[in-house]
């Protein structure tokens, strides 16, 4: 959308100067649903006479015959298929237009946002998994991998460019190339990225199913990817997972446990608290595990009632203020690993990418490559011992000299 887009118009962050408005929404779950609601309603409220609100993204797609009548004040709605034609969209002054089919983007140019050396990198789109609280798979389709060669030029396009850190994402990346019916494409796709030199990178959103020891091994191996192993397990207790429709928790466990030997790793994980049948013991189970397994981050959210979804339909809800307490139990646990698990670092050099001052200008922040962007935060610049002048967005040697909480500090080397 964003090269599409940049063709024809300048891009503005003052919606009220703005011709065209465009929101990029996400239906996932409750507070993803809320929030596009309220952006959507901010921007009808600030766009200047004239100007058109374009709405587009899985929330859209998801509620595409409610919401037109719910907020008039849209311009033009279209959903996860359209992203390609956005700008024909915007000037054939359409006011609704979908399709059943989800964008995947090929060879075309991109446009990045937000910085000038990461870029999030997609392996695909959609998902073939059955998890009976997800309705992503009801919007996003089935499973359609890129082709290796596809993410390769993009990637050699983008490092063309001085972009050289890269994200990759999609609902489910270790299922990469299962659509194809094949296996262990995506330690092909890392060997092939390992031999683009002066890059780096992280995998997200590995699926406990689709994720095997040998791909843990060549992330660990690979002299491009961190070893990152972001493993969203949603629950530990097998009477949830089963209802959640994602085993019984042994796998999670022995990837776990292959993720914990390998040497200067980051695990992180997302869980969902209170799906139906999520009782006392079940909480418990889960709170010991986390308490337990050192993770280096966890992602909490609140379970929510998706339409369609098999979960939706289970007995045994919990009450919100049940739901609410456990979260806040959790919460405690989260933070007080994150300052054990931060201690680690105190005393080691890690590379990162410098990021820019802090908004108070006392300090730099560098993020290191071993953290993802907008996930696990930075670093605290508070010394620098070369005499080169600084380049942000370029790679650095940081030693981790100090640690305040959740913070750490650190020279530039
Ligand atoms: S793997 Fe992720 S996207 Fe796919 S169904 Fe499960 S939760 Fe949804």
């Amino acid at each position: 959308m964003g090269y599409r887009l940049e063709r024809k118009y300048t891009f503005t962050d003052d919606p009220a100067s703005a011709d065209v408005i465009v929101v990029n929404t996400c239906g996932f779950i409750q507070p993803a649903k809320e929030e596009s609601i309220e952006t959507i309603l901010e921007m009808a409220q600030l766009k200047k006479p004239g100007a058109k609100l374009v709405v587009t993204g899985c929330f859209s797609q998801r509620y595409q015959k409610e919401l037109p009548e719910e907020i008039p004040e849209v311009d033009l709605w279209t959903g996860v298929g359209e992203f390609h034609i956005i700008d024909q969209l915007i000037e054939k002054g359409v006011k609704s237009y979908f399709t059943n089919r989800t964008f995947l983007i090929g060879r075309e140019e991109r446009t990045i946002f937000n910085s000038p050396y990461h870029a999030y990198i997609k392996l695909g789109e959609g998902c073939n998994q059955k998890c009976s609280f997800c309705a992503i798979p009801s919007f996003k389709g089935r499973l359609q991998s890129r082709p290796i060669p596809v993410i390769l030029d993009e990637v050699n396009r983008l490092k063309e460019r001085g972009y050289r850190d890269f994200t990759f994402i999609s609902q489910d990346s270790s299922s990469y190339g299962r659509d194809w019916g094949e296996r262990g494409k995506l330690e092909e796709l890392i060997e092939e990225l390992d031999k683009i030199s002066d890059i780096t990178g992280r995998i997200l959103y590995l699926y406990p199913q689709t994720t095997t020891p040998t791909l843990i091994e060549k992330i660990a191996n690979s002299p491009t990817l961190a070893t990152y192993y972001d493993l969203p397990i949603q629950h530990i207790s097998p009477k949830v997972l089963k209802l959640m429709g994602r085993g019984d928790g042994s796998a999670e466990r022995h990837l776990l446990e292959i993720m914990e030997r390998q040497p200067e790793g980051f695990i992180g994980t997302s869980i969902i608290v209170g799906h139906p049948g999520e009782g006392e013991r079940e909480f418990e189970e889960l709170k010991n595990f986390l308490s337990a397994f050192p993770f280096d981050r966890i992602n909490i959210f609140q379970y929510s009632d998706e339409e369609g979804t098999k979960s939706s339909t289970l007995p045994e809800k919990v009450p919100p203020e049940v739901v609410e307490e456990r979260i806040a139990q959790l919460e405690e646990i989260v933070h007080k690993k994150e300052v054990e698990r931060k201690a680690r670092w105190v005393g080691k050099v890690l590379e990162g990418y410098l990021e820019g001052e802090t908004p108070d200008g006392l300090f730099y922040s560098l993020r290191p490559t071993i953290f993802a962007p907008e996930i696990d935060g930075d670093i605290l610049i508070n010394e620098i011992e070369t005499t080169r002048p600084l380049q942000i967005g370029a790679r650095y040697r940081v030693k981790i000299t100090q640690q305040a909480g959740r913070e750490l500090l650190g020279t530039l080397i």
